[in-house]
């Protein structure tokens, strides 16, 4: 933060200002959208309300374990952080942000700015709005004044430059959910936003061929312009941050959640999967692994095939426990990086736009490194930095498609459980067409 704008990077924010936005945004409004039709009524449900439960505890997972291990902070910073601590916004100015950047009185400015409050000290207290400088304003909204006891501020509401990644997010998931409601009136839309999504991904394929080279020369300069060492101990504990929440989340998390439904012995369940696991560690795609872990849950556990050619297909598109919980740790080791203090509102916003940012990444290799740069624009941190853990990536990317592949499992097995009931009505009704097709 507060660095010298670098040259060459044109490209990649490009990519991420126009590309990665636009194929984000198809991608959440299909994946909502083909919820609608694709779910029979409370099996659906059921599913979902796993997907979103397990999701979001593997983002809170992450974000307490980057937060306590504090894999990007040097003990130097940390002191003066501790010591030179001037909080400029309020806890409730951030949550104010947070709600109004969630829902933008403009869509297409919500593509350029998002809303931030600042607070400033007054000097003079008896003259109060003196002193606001107001250089890097852009709009003033609101003012107000308010005290603590010693000093006094000036709140000022304004719009700064940033994408208001939240917002579009949310319009995204209402406008998903609509489209999928009108059927056949909405199918023009959806085949508009799967054109989109499959056009802008081709274009994202193409660059990321060329990424490869560009990303050497980034590491390259990235390492010339090492003055401390100390990175290499950072990326370490970064590796181990993420690592050991994956391996909380499927040895602990998901095993505990299975357990409490089903009542029978996850690691057995687990053991069932370990081909399809074995598979998403070496090819790195949930996608990819799909027929594996159909096989493995149908025969090795005797899971329903009316519950997992549902659960494991829409899994393994937006059920993405171990991309969602690394992109959290990632989004706050780069904040840690740039000594950037983190509010609890930024804490949420990095929640909300992780597991957002997981729903719309495909089932491939490193497509979590690619929505990443969604979840670093929505709280204002260099998508640059994103270099800085590119170089780990396709080991962390194998553990976390592990999980993503893992967690789907596990979800076939609850909802199968809870799903009794409407899997037998379904026998029943089966049995009677059977005999009576008319
Ligand atoms: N490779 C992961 C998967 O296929 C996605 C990611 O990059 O996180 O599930």
């Amino acid at each position: 933060m507060g660095k010298p704008a670098r040259k060459g990077c044109d490209c990649r924010r490009f990519l991420r200002n126009n590309w990665l936005l636009l194929s984000t945004v198809a991608a959440v409004v299909l994946g909502v959208a083909a919820l609608d039709s694709s779910v029979s009524g409370k099996i659906g449900l059921r599913a979902v309300v796993y997907y979103f439960c397990t999701t979001i505890i593997a983002v809170i997972l992450g974000i307490v374990l980057v937060v306590s291990i504090k894999p990007g902070v040097t003990q130097k910073v940390d002191e003066i952080d501790r010591t030179g601590s001037s909080p400029e916004v309020s806890t409730v100015d951030a949550m104010l942000d947070l709600i109004r950047n969630m829902f933008p009185e403009n869509l297409v400015q919500a593509c350029f700015q998002q809303y931030k409050t600042k607070r400033e000290e007054v000097n003079t207290p008896s003259e109060p709005g003196m002193n606001i400088s107001q250089a890097s304003v852009t709009a003033i909204m609101t003012t107000a004044i308010s005290k603590n006891k010693t000093k006094e501020y000036k709140v000022i509401g304004m719009y700064s430059d940033g994408i208001n990644v939240l917002g579009l997010i949310v319009f995204c998931l209402v406008f998903g959910l609509v489209i999928g409601k009108m059927g056949e009136k909405g199918q023009i839309l959806v085949d508009f936003f799967t054109a989109l999504s499959d056009a802008t991904m081709k274009i994202v394929q193409i660059i990321m061929c060329y990424m490869p080279l560009g990303i050497l020369f980034l590491i390259a300069g990235k390492i010339i312009e090492v003055e401390d060492w100390e990175i290499f101990r950072k990326l370490g504990l970064y590796m181990a941050t993420v690592l050991s929440g994956l391996a909380i989340h499927s040895i602990v998390i998901l095993p505990l959640i299975y357990f409490t439904v089903v009542r029978k012995n996850p690691f057995r369940f687990a053991m069932g999967m370990a081909q399809a696991l074995l598979t998403a560690l070496m090819i790195s795609s949930s996608s990819a692994t799909l027929p594996v872990t159909f096989r493995c849950a149908e025969e090795k556990n005797q899971v329903d095939k009316r519950i997992t050619r549902f659960v494991l297909p829409v899994g393994a598109t937006i059920n993405m426990d171990g991309t969602a919980l690394y992109e959290a740790v990632a989004a706050v080791f780069i904040a840690q990086l740039n000594d950037l203090d983190l509010g609890i509102g930024q804490i949420i916003t990095i929640s909300v736009t992780a597991t957002a940012a997981s729903i719309g990444a495909a089932g491939v290799p490193q497509a979590g490194l690619v929505t990443m740069v969604i979840v670093l624009s929505a709280v204002g941190l260099p998508a640059e930095d994103v270099t800085l853990i590119i170089a780990v990536d396709w080991l962390l990317d194998r553990f976390r498609t592990m999980v993503n592949v893992l967690g789907d499992a596990f979800g076939t097995g609850i909802v199968e459980k809870l799903s009794k009931k409407e899997l037998e009505q379904m026998d029943v009704s089966s049995e009677v067409n059977i005999v009576n097709p008319f």
